[in-house]
């Protein structure tokens, strides 16, 4: 397993971490098999979504901020209920296929880490499970 270090800027991100899981199969020389990308946080996800207009997962994030988690009178102590909230409605993994060394993502996917109780420093790990 790999991990990819995340270093996230605002309260609420995707990051677009594409090149570097790509990185990670090229460097293992892996022709053919399936990527996990999980993340082991609990106000953290991985989901896929579209890359090329960065509008999108802008608008992801506004989605999601449009809940009104403001009105709910949460019970846990730490006060990011949101965040966790958050975490599980997109949730912590995904799995790509990998054929001729090159994830099998479609013309307008990514691969994003999204960040719900940042800025922080996260962890991505990436474990592949290599076939014929
Ligand atoms: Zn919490």
């Amino acid at each position: 397993m790999e991990i990819l270090s995340v270093i996230s800027n605002r309260h609420d991100e995707m990051i677009d971490i594409t090149g570097a899981v790509q990185s990670i199969i090229s460097k293992q020389g892996i022709r053919s098999g399936i990527c996990m990308i999980y993340t082991p946080h609990t106000t953290a996800a991985i989901t896929i979504n579209e890359n090329a207009d960065p509008s999108v997962v802008n608008d992801i994030i506004t989605g999601l901020n449009h809940l009104n988690f403001e009105k709910i009178q949460f019970k846990h102590a730490e006060g990011n209920s949101p965040s966790h909230i958050k975490s599980s409605i997109i949730g912590c993994s995904e799995l790509v296929c990998i054929e001729k060394g090159i994830l099998q993502l479609g013309t307008w996917q990514g691969i994003y880490f999204c960040e719900f109780d940042g800025p922080r420093s996260r962890n991505v790990y990436i474990k592949i499970i290599h076939s014929e």
